[in-house]
């Protein structure tokens, strides 16, 4: 019986045995045979199959094919302060030993949500005094969709439950997050919600025509104001925007179009959202870019770099008057992980790290500026047309024209993933969106980093072009 038993113990669990000392091709096949990526088109992975990282130090990753590769991503825009900080690992050991689990709901709370709350009332600007804790950046805009038109209806103004996001926009995977987000390829696989409208991204460089930055992103910025008035000033509860779209393309917007889009978020009383998971905790150089941006809104989405991708957390901050009106009725959400006592624990010991170690100031005053010159160096490629940064964030827009922001045809296919491909090949972590190369690279990346980073680009870039012609 036993034989039999070990027999088929072994034929149900053959992955048991896996490890990351085992061959790379039997990783990859395992994978394919039983791993659903996201985003991912599995049947174009052919015999390739998923590059299986294994070991991650600082900003560099080792693949199981053992090569050293800079992730010029930071993860997925995440890591912000470098791979293989024993410290996180010890604050989660710690809590778990202490606390491994405990609800926030129903009346009750935890030491470890209590003091991350309070450190990101104090970190955040005005009076964002106040937390509601998610699993993730998704669920976190799902928490905000809820809460403004909770916060409405409340106030008396059930009606007012529109919410108007931006094509291109990217606020996750949830249906609610999908539905507030502008990604088109998400809404046409379905399920996108009632109630949420959309305006036009401020990207210049292809939809500016002929108009000059500023007229363009004045013009972008009053679409906001047609929209309220098409759909009516009181039924519109909120707008949500990322302070610099990340997913889209790094695209950040011209210097008009922020300023314009706080008047009429003044004007009509509706609430902004500023998602800031990509941009918040360094990432700009500020701690939020809504401080960079000078923006004031009433609820900041957060994840991401808040535990620099150790634990997944995400959140609201919230203002004042919501979190008043909110905590005035009883808000029926709230997630089984929301203020997870070990994901805060790691939070908060990366916040420590990141204000022990200045790193939003280093980002601010020196790598910054050093990456954004590096960087802008790219610019003279023949295949580059713009170039858009902003502290570790940045964007190349590929061209066949520069004089003319010409986009490629689509007869050469995806240049960026071409590009990226090379990249890839040239042991760089770079991405693509369409045809913008993107990087955000971890905030702890050091000079001697930025010049490998910016050589394997344009080394990739070349091969790019070699492999158009
Ligand atoms: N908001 C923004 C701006 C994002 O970039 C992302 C993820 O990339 C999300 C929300 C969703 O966060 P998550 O993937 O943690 O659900």
């Amino acid at each position: 019986f036993d034989h039999i038993l070990a027999v088929t113990l072994l034929e149900a669990s053959p992955m048991t045995i896996l490890s990351t000392n085992t061959p790379s091709e039997e990783l990859r096949r395992v994978d394919a045979a039983h791993h659903m990526h996201p985003f991912t088109n599995n049947s174009e992975l052919g015999d390739k199959g998923a590059r299986v990282v294994t070991r991650a130090s600082g900003c560099w990753l080792t693949d199981s094919d053992g090569n050293r590769i800079l992730d010029a991503m930071a993860g997925l825009w995440c890591v912000n302060i470098g791979y293989g900080r024993e410290e996180l690992a010890e604050a989660a050991k710690r809590q778990m030993l202490e606390l491994p689990y405990y609800n926030t709901f129903f009346q009750t709370s935890h030491v470890p949500a209590i003091a991350l709350a309070a450190r990101l009332a104090e970190l955040a600007p005005g009076d964002l005094n106040s937390v509601f804790f998610a699993g993730s950046g998704s669920e976190a805009n799902d928490t905000n969709l809820r809460m403004v038109r909770t916060y409405w209806q409340a106030k008396g103004q059930p009606d007012r439950n529109v919410i108007i996001g931006r094509w291109n926009g990217y606020h996750g995977s949830t249906v609610g997050a999908m539905s507030l987000g502008g990604m088109k390829g998400m809404h046409e696989q379905g399920g996108v919600l009632d109630g949420i409208e959309h305006i036009d991204q401020p990207n210049w460089w292809s939809e500016g025509g002929d108009m000059s930055p500023d007229e363009f992103g004045l013009e972008r910025a009053r679409q906001l104001e047609e929209k309220i008035l098409e759909i009516g000033a009181d039924r519109v509860a909120a707008f949500i925007a990322e302070p610099v779209q990340g997913a889209g393309g790094v695209i950040i917007a011209p210097d008009t179009y922020w300023p314009e889009i706080q008047r009429i978020v003044d004007k009509y009383g509706i609430l902004l959202i500023a998602d800031e998971v990509i941009c918040g905790f360094g990432r700009t150089g500020n701690w939020f870019a809504s401080q960079a941006l000078g923006l004031r809104p009433h609820i900041m989405t957060i994840a991401k770099g808040l535990s620099s991708g150790y634990q997944p957390i995400g959140g609201s901050i919230v203002c004042d008057e919501v979190a008043e009106v909110i905590g005035g009725v009883e808000f029926n959400h709230g997630y089984t992980y929301s203020g997870h006592p070990v994901a805060c624990a790691v939070a908060l010991e990366n916040l420590r790290i990141m204000e022990d170690e200045k790193i939003v100031e280093r980002v601010r005053d020196d790598t910054g500026p050093y990456l954004k010159e590096r960087f802008e160096s790219l610019g003279d490629h023949p295949l580059v047309g713009e170039v858009k940064i902003i502290g570790m964030m940045g964007s190349l827009a590929l061209t066949p024209n520069k004089a003319i922001r010409a986009p490629f045809t689509s007869d050469v296919g995806t240049v960026g993933f071409i590009c990226r491909e090379r990249c890839f090949a040239n042991n760089l972590i770079m991405r693509h969106v369409g045809d913008r190369m993107i990087i955000s690279p971890p905030l702890v990346i050091s000079r001697d980093e930025i010049d490998t980073l910016v050589e394997r680009a344009r080394l990739s870039l070349d091969e790019t072009l070699v492999a158009l012609q």
